[in-house]
């Protein structure tokens, strides 16, 4: 196999968030229909596409050293896969992939991976492209329709950021701020339903700023979206992330008190508990402002599961001020939570701020972080034991015969029982772990 053969089979790497992933899934789609199957499990593909992540440090190096070990592993199995870069990396390093990488035949930026398969052609007779382009909405008009399908699936809402914390790099990656249509977003919705899904979970990098017209010609806002996809009547859970504190409205809030199917689960990231750390990252939310409306969720949902993103040593962060975001961490007690460590990334301002923050603070502060968050998220998972409800069965779990399903609060849940994906269960959480808890069948409930 040659490069410049048409491939028959595919494999998608996708790295990074949860929007990687639908897009990882929806090139997938758009290859299928082209006839190119997914490749079998251990063995090399045809064609390999890198849905790259350019949030944190290293992404780009890593993505050069996949592109040789995709070669090495191929020339030993006699083939020479075609490689596309997708994603975000593609985006901010677009040509210079090219230049690096004589082995790559596409590169293709997040709003532009629709035209893959016109690409693939291309690099069958030989020619390299690069593509990315920005158009807005265009790719989701032009890809086919949904047929990869499991019981929990994504729905991309929204796209891009306008907010431009002074740390990130996804305005630039990703674009300005759109909302796809609601119409096309119920149709999706119904398609996925049909095809089996049973949770669908709505995706934006601001997902809580997604805005459209209804069905009767209103603005609407994504509490509307969540009430319109609740009345599908074979889907049984809705989710959404990720939020941002500046675009929560009352509607959404009361939509958590109102809907059933809304899971009660909240990702809200809140970054610093220091104001004048959040003030020097541009994001517009004090500490305050942001337990305030935690408080807003739980008066309407009591038992909602709270979940965060941090950063420690953002450029300046003082010892006080990283104790501020201990203190909040203390304040809200989150059930789950994601931290990072600052990492400088090329053309944001705060790349080029005064007083970066050397690594072994930054460890020694994450470390401290991880160990409150850990703390909290054992003690939500011990709370939990006693507790009845209902579980999706995702995927399955590590050792023989268990399988590992989802509860309402996003926790992970394994089962030693004879279940199917898909498969909904009343069960008895029966034990807790750091990460996860072990469950006990009480019945079948139809999913
Ligand atoms: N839009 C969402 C928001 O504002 O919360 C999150 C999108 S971002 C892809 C996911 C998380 O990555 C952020 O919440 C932040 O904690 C983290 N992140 C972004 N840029 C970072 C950087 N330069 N260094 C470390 N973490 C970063
Ligand atoms: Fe990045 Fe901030 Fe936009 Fe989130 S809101 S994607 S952190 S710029």
């Amino acid at each position: 196999m040659k490069p410049t053969d048409t491939p028959k089979t595919y494999r998608v790497k996708s790295f990074g968030c949860q929007m990687n992933v639908y897009d990882g899934e929806r090139m997938g789609e758009l290859l299928e229909a082209k006839g190119i199957t997914p490749a079998a499990e251990g063995e090399d593909a045809d064609l390999v596409v890198l849905n790259t992540c350019h949030i944190r440090e290293k992404a780009t190096e890593k993505v050069y050293s996949d592109i040789g070990r995709i070669r090495k592993s191929g020339r030993q199995h006699g083939k020479d896969p075609m490689i596309a870069v997708a994603g975000c990396v593609a985006q901010a390093e677009g040509e210079e992939i090219m230049k690096r990488s004589p082995g790559v035949g596409m590169v293709v930026g997040p709003q532009a991976y629709h035209r893959l398969g016109d690409m693939v052609d291309r690099a069958a007779r030989g020619e390299r492209t690069t593509d990315t382009d920005m158009p807005e909405n265009a790719k989701f008009d032009a890809l086919p329709a949904r047929r990869r399908v499991s019981p929990t699936s994504f729905l991309t809402v929204q796209e891009g950021c306008d907010k431009f914390c002074t740390y990130c790099v996804v305005p630039y990656t990703r674009g300005a701020e759109i909302s796809r249509p609601y119409s096309d977003l119920v149709e999706e919705a119904k398609k996925l339903v049909d095809a089996g899904a049973r949770e669908i979970t709505l995706l934006g990098q601001n997902v809580n700023a997604w805005s459209g017209e209804d069905d009767k010609g209103r603005t609407v806002g994504l509490e509307r979206l969540i009430h319109a996809l609740a009345d599908l009547p074979d889907l049984k859970r809705i989710r959404y992330t990720t939020s941002h504190p500046n675009d929560m409205t009352d509607a959404l809030i009361a939509a958590h008190g109102e809907v059933d199917k809304l899971m009660p689960y909240l990702h809200l990231p809140v970054q610093s508990g220091s104001d004048r750390v959040l003030k020097a990252m541009n994001r517009s939310h004090t500490a305050e402002s942001y337990l305030k409306l935690l408080d807003r969720f739980r008066e309407v949902r009591p038992d909602i599961a709270l979940s965060g993103d941090f950063i420690v040593g953002f450029p300046g962060e003082t010892d006080a001020e990283f104790e501020d975001t201990l203190r909040i961490v203390d304040a809200v007690r989150y059930a789950s939570a994601f931290s990072f460590k600052y990492s400088p990334r090329p053309g944001t301002p705060a790349a080029s701020m005064d007083d970066q923050i050397p690594l072994e603070v930054m460890d020694e502060r994450l470390q401290r972080l991880q160990a409150a968050l850990g703390r909290d998220q054992l003690a939500f998972n011990e709370a939990s034991v006693g507790k009845t409800c209902d579980v999706l069965i995702e995927r399955k779990g590590r050792r023989p015969g268990q399988m590992l399903g989802k509860s309402p609060w996003l926790q992970s849940v394994f089962f030693d029982a004879d279940l199917q994906i898909g498969d909904m269960v009343r069960a008895e959480l029966v034990q807790a772990g750091p990460s996860s808890l072990q469950g006990r069948v009480l019945e079948s409930v139809s999913a």
